[in-house]
């Protein structure tokens, strides 16, 4: 399996609690690598973009006002199989669903509030890394 890369965001109640640190540690721990991070303040047209492909669920006015209601921090994580190993990390979207020792299940408050989001596909990390992340800031 080959090196590859996935985009990660810790969610505004992540950052509320302060539990930045205890998140990188679970995506170390798992052997993922974070190669670029940023703690930033997403604008509603950046999130509504984001999240564009939800635009038609009910959540969606819901989801860009939490995704906008505090800093963020967006990051690219590198390893085997970096994208199917971060979803698995995560854990279930709903963290009542989430296996135990996923970060959802120890962290996340709700369905909407679930502290961490992680690209689906590699397509899909290229174009989230981009919307983020400059080429020269994660040159290999
Ligand atoms: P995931 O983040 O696991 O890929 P989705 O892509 O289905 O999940 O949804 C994107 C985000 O929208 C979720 O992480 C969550 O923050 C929010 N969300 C999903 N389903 C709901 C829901 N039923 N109610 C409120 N928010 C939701
Ligand atoms: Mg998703």
């Amino acid at each position: 399996m080959a090196t590859e890369r996935t985009f990660s965001i810790l969610k505004p109640d992540a950052t509320r609690r302060n539990l930045t640190g205890a998140v990188n540690a679970v995506i170390e721990e798992a052997g993922l690598r974070i190669v670029g991070q940023r703690r930033i303040r997403m604008t509603k047209a950046q999130a509504e973009t984001f999240y564009e492909v939800h635009k038609e669920r009910p959540f969606y006015g819901e989801l860009v006002s939490f995704m906008t209601s505090g800093p963020v921090v967006v990051q690219v994580l590198e390893g085997e199989n970096a994208v199917a190993k971060y979803r698995e990390v995560m854990g279930a979207t709903n963290p009542a669903q989430a296996a135990e020792g996923t970060i959802r299940k120890r962290f996340a408050e709700s369905v909407g509030e679930n502290t961490v989001h992680g690209s689906d596909s590699a397509e899909n990390a290229k174009i989230e890394i981009a919307q983020f992340f400059q080429d020269s800031d994660i040159a290999r």
